[in-house]
């Protein structure tokens, strides 16, 4: 469902990816690790067309490739095509400060999308019920804990109906009472078959809820194969002392 080759970005002379190829088929669980700085949110932000990548190509869907060596650039349709097959879960869940929960889920689909208000409402709302927010929908993100906002912002990416979930460091902002929650939300969406991309320092998490695990380091992919074996087993030392100071 997924393919990258061969993804580039610089910020300035700093360059961040240097040379990224991910495969992630339908209903596979991708969890980047790495270190803080190594460029595992700019992985994302590049899916999500969000930032725009100086080189390389990525293909969501089979039908749409954007290739971002080419020349001319990519059009802005074209970066829209690409936003439009993912939804991004944020680590600070980036609602809408002004709006209710309901107008934040609401948003996408109707605004951006155009679907009509009455279908998308009823989806939202039977969304918002599954994740047990259904007395909270005219309430503010304020009024609400971390374990609450996240799912909103959970509920927000799933009503877009995207192809594909992308997650940063959906846990990292919250209480440690509050994670388990969350997580268990998540681990249901794959269950259900959603393919995902998380960014996480969660490696239980990680373990039992990817099918692959990708160590990024230093803006390329250090190593990337089953869990359970890259976690417990690495092959590169690179990823071994990351691990181990984890542990
Ligand atoms: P963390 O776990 O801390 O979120 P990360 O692996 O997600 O780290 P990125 O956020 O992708 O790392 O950042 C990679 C590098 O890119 C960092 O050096 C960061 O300072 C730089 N960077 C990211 N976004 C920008 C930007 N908009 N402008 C300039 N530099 C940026």
């Amino acid at each position: 469902l997924l393919t990258v080759r061969g993804l580039r970005k610089s910020f300035g002379t700093n360059q961040v990816l240097e040379s990224i190829d991910l495969t992630v088929g339908r209903g596979q669980v991708l969890a980047l690790i790495g270190p803080s700085g190594s460029g595992k949110t700019t992985i994302l932000r590049c899916l999500n067309g969000l930032e725009v990548a100086d080189g390389g190509a990525i293909t969501i869907g089979g039908e749409v490739t954007i290739d971002f060596g080419r020349v001319p650039a990519p059009s802005r349709r074209d970066l829209a095509a690409l936003r439009d097959r993912s939804a991004m879960v944020f680590q600070h869940y980036n609602l809408f400060p002004h709006k209710t929960v309901l107008e934040n889920v609401l948003e996408g689909p109707v605004v951006v999308q155009r679907r009509p208000r009455a279908e998308v409402t009823a989806e939202a709302l039977a969304l918002l019920d599954r994740v047990g927010l259904g007395d909270k929908i005219d309430a503010h993100p304020f009024e609400l804990s971390g374990g609450q906002q996240q799912r909103v912002g959970i509920v927000r990416a799933l009503a877009l109906r995207p192809q594909l979930l992308l997650f940063d460091e959906p846990t990292s902002s919250l209480d440690p009472e509050l994670v388990g929650d969350v997580l268990r939300l998540i681990k249901e969406l794959a269950v259900e078959g959603w393919t995902m991309v998380i960014v996480t320092h969660e490696l239980e998490f990680a373990r039992e809820v990817a099918t692959e695990v990708a160590f990024v380091d230093a803006g390329t992919i250090v190593e990337h194969g089953d869990p359970k074996q890259l976690l417990r087993n690495p092959t590169q030392e690179r990823t071994r002392q990351f691990l181990h100071r984890l542990l």
